[in-house]
């Protein structure tokens, strides 16, 4: 049997909610149907928590917080733990990549990428277990101050659909690290991968309750765990929209700590010294990777005037050879687009770019081609003569679309570039070292990316500043949003 057959044959019975160190069936007798966008029809079925799933799940997690097998765990034993669970992820990468590219719509290469460092993360994690540690303070009394570093508890966390198993994995690798339990949603449109994460955590020993997966959707089960008041904290990755009815639901319940990953509309700025084939090759998988469903896309392309011509026809070529279709073939370079919503928003924003007056160099419109007709798909898009006013230039599109704007001079290119309400990343490309660190300081994001797009580790933090969210995951900068500080005096 193929790996492709195996995995479908796996998805015959509905996945069940993780909850308690148990599979078990949603309340509401409801199930979500899970598509496959690149047939166009469904792939699965999973049971669809709704508020008493999430309810019966934050108890597990609290239940599992106060458990000794828990909260006394030896930090080396957490550490060989989460490397279980990195083993565990390795062991089960090629069934995961299909999965993920079979729901998701990326391509099969692309959900192999996924895998990987969603492994890593929990090695480097595992890491940190050992190393959490507080500190002594002088103090004018001459008394004994130390700190202690303490998991924060129950922690909601909540991931979109455009990488669901690496999102997860971001999310849970730390949180776990520190001591705390956790309620995983995933993406209703992408569930599948997460509750074989799930399954992975119980296999490598998780004890149960730490690790509850509830897939469900956002503003039923989302919604319930944001407002859950036994919730000590909520981590969210998806959009700015979503992120304020969730800093509404903390406010309006128990004041639970928000940390928030969301979009972006990234500019990667291109310099008259830079090597332009490094910048084609860069700025074209900046923005069609995953099909641009990325929040860190590269999906303004500034290009300084001198050089926008040449470099638009350069990715006009590209953009019209690539390969779209089917994304378990080896070949096919672009995927399907998630979900029909997104499909109609892609389209939509589309539409808004030649209404506004852009001119298209690429694409434009929905593919259909063959088989492509049941799916999901989009023509790589490329418009140029961007103006900055226009809604194809502010908006995140979270799709293959790449709008061009260009400049003259350093100031308007850093003007332009801090110009949307988003921050998340930003790109430069010159070959003076001076310009790129000043760049560096002067461009709004959190992650500024010289002579290169995109850069991931899990040792280097990554998140967003102004719309763009609060708070860093990976790298030592995570420990924060999962640990809290005690301190304690002792008189002497
Ligand atoms: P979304 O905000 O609609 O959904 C994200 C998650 O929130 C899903 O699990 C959804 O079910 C849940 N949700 C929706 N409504 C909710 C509610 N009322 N209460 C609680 N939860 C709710 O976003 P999306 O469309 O699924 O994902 C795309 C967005 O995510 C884009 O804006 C993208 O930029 C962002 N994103 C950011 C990062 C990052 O690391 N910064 C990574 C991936 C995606």
């Amino acid at each position: 049997m193929s790996i492709v057959d195996e995995v479908r044959a796996r998805l015959v019975e509905p996945g069940k909610l993780f909850i308690g160190g148990e599979w078990v069936e949603a309340q509401s007798g409801r199930f979500i149907d899970v598509l496959e966008p690149a047939r166009g029809e469904r792939l699965a079925r999973v049971h669809e928590a709704d508020a008493r799933d999430v309810d019966r799940a934050v108890v597990a997690a609290r239940a599992a917080f106060r458990d000794e097998a828990w909260a006394r765990m030896a930090p080396s034993a957490r550490e060989k733990l989460l490397w279980r669970i990195a083993d565990g992820i390795e062991r089960r990468a090629e069934e995961l990549a299909h999965l993920e590219s079979m729901n998701n719509g990326k391509t099969l290469r692309e959900a192999h990428w996924d895998v990987v460092p969603s492994a890593d993360i929990f090695r480097y994690y595992a890491g940190w277990a050992t190393k959490l540690h507080g500190e002594t303070i002088p103090v004018d009394a001459g008394d004994l101050v130390y700190t202690l570093r303490e998991p924060v508890g129950v922690c909601g966390q909540i991931v979109p659909w455009n990488y669901p198993l690496l999102m997860a994995a971001w999310k849970i690798a730390p949180a776990l690290a520190c001591g705390n339990t956790v309620v995983l949603k995933p993406s209703e449109w992408t569930p599948l991968t997460a509750l074989v994460l799930a399954e992975v955590c119980k296999d490598a020993g998780v004890p149960p309750g730490v690790v509850n997966v509830v897939p469900g959707f956002g503003p039923v089960a989302g919604e319930a765990l944001a407002r859950h008041t036994d919730v000590n904290k909520v981590a969210f990755t998806g959009s700015p929209r979503t992120a304020r009815l969730l800093l509404k639901a903390s406010a309006e319940s128990n004041l639970k700590r928000v940390s928030l990953e969301l979009g972006g509309k990234s500019p990667l700025v291109v310099f008259p010294d830079a090597d332009l084939d490094a910048v084609a090759k860069a700025a074209f998988y900046g923005i069609f990777a995953n099909k641009g469903e990325v929040c860190a896309a590269s999906s303004r392309l500034l290009a300084h005037a001198d050089v926008k011509g040449a470099l638009v026809s350069k990715l006009g070529e590209m953009a019209t050879r690539m390969r779209v279709g089917d994304p378990l073939a080896p070949k096919t370079q672009m995927g399907a687009i998630v979900s029909p919503t997104q499909l109609e928003r892609v389209l939509g924003y589309i539409e808004s770019g030649k209404r506004e007056g852009a001119k298209l160099v690429a694409g434009g419109e929905r593919d259909t081609d063959g088989d492509k007709a049941r799916g999901l798909f989009v023509k790589p898009t490329i418009f140029d003569d961007v103006q900055p006013s226009m809604t194809i230039a502010k908006e995140e599109i979270f799709g293959p679309v790449l709008s061009v704007l260009s400049f003259a001079d350093e100031d308007r290119a850093v003007e332009v570039a801090n110009g949307t309400t988003y921050g998340l990343v930003a790109a430069v490309f010159t070959k003076d070292v001076q310009r790129a660190h000043r760049m560096a300081r002067k461009l709004q994001a959190g992650v500024v990316w010289i002579n290169r797009w995109s850069g991931f580790d899990s040792a280097a933090p990554f998140g967003g500043v102004k719309e763009s969210g609060w708070g860093r995951e990976m790298g030592v900068h995570a420990l924060e949003l999962y640990t809290q500080t005690k301190c304690v005096w002792v008189a002497t």
